[in-house]
């Protein structure tokens, strides 16, 4: 087992000992019956009209701006059979497609970000994975947090049962979050917990903001200085992934509570979403890949 392969697995291993959060693969979700009705009947799918169909549902154009290089990012075999979805791409990611029989693997943060890379070092090896065993890489980032049905934020909001939705959360002109309300107000306590259970996560809190809740924006990764719109929202509550050392103060001084998910974990939400879409619109079998960073 390598070291990186070993790390994944300790960090999976303590998630699931603090927060008693089953780590299984999505397969194991569902009845048994089910998952067989899958395995057999199972639909397959042209490549090009699954990443035309993608590229229109997620309406990569409207992101022109995004560093990632949203949409095919390698193509692999014509024909797809099965989708395995993940948040990041790594060689372990990669193995882990492969050994449940991908066909095409869908990630939230790709390969390419806008700067030229040598293909050398674990970049090649990467490739060279996917190359040589015809597994089609597709990446949805940004459009990926902003979709309103399928998305990291919006889905994040009917999970943790926010009322009244509305887009909130500025990137280059573009709305990426979702803010709403809580039918009840809670203690920023049970909030709090109800992201762990949720999640699967650990919760940063700096309660900047009043300790009974209602009012809560959404901008999964890293958004922290995004707290300012919150306040200027009128929202009491910010939920993100990533803390940053440069906004910890912000939310203090502006009376809002900030609180943080993981940068991993508030992702996982909308390739999972896609995949039960896939699933349900087009029958192709699909996998959820669960590694989490712990960040
Ligand atoms: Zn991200």
């Amino acid at each position: 087992m390598r070291a990186q392969e070993q790390t994944y697995l300790l960090r999976a291993r303590h998630v699931k000992r603090r927060h008693d959060v089953p780590l299984h693969s999505e397969a194991q979700d569902r009845e048994p019956t089910l998952a067989l009705a899958h395995l057999t009947y199972a639909d397959s799918m042209q490549r090009d009209e699954l990443v035309s169909w993608l590229d229109d549902y997620l309406d990569l154009a409207a992101f022109p701006d995004d560093p990632s290089l949203n949409g095919l990012q390698v193509e692999g075999s014509a024909e797809v059979h099965k989708v395995a979805v993940a948040v990041d791409c790594s060689l372990t990611t990669f193995e882990q497609a492969a050994e449940v029989g991908a066909d095409m693997l869908i990630t939230h943060h790709g390969l390419f970000w806008g700067t030229p890379l040598a293909v050398a070092g674990p970049h090649r090896k990467r490739l060279a994975y996917l190359l040589e065993r015809d597994i089609s890489l597709y990446a949805a980032h940004l459009p990926l947090d902003a979709h309103r049905e399928v998305g990291n934020n919006w889905g994040l909001a009917r999970l943790l049962g926010l009322d009244e939705p509305t887009p909130f959360g500025s990137w280059r002109g573009r709305t990426l979050g979702v803010a709403g309300v809580f039918p009840t107000p809670m203690s920023l306590r049970d909030l709090a917990d109800l992201i762990e259970r949720t999640l699967g996560e650990a919760v940063l809190v700096h309660a900047g903001g009043p300790i009974e809740v209602s009012r809560m924006g959404i901008v999964s990764g890293s958004a922290a200085g995004i707290v300012t719109e919150a306040a200027a929202a009128g929202l009491d509550t910010f939920l993100t992934g990533e803390p940053k050392h440069d906004h910890f103060y912000d939310p203090f001084e502006l009376g809002v509570n900030a609180l943080y998910a993981g940068h991993y974990m508030t992702e996982t939400v909308g390739v999972k979403l896609l995949a039960d879409e896939l699933r349900d619109r087009f029958s192709l079998a699909t996998e959820f890949v669960l590694l989490p960073t712990g960040l």
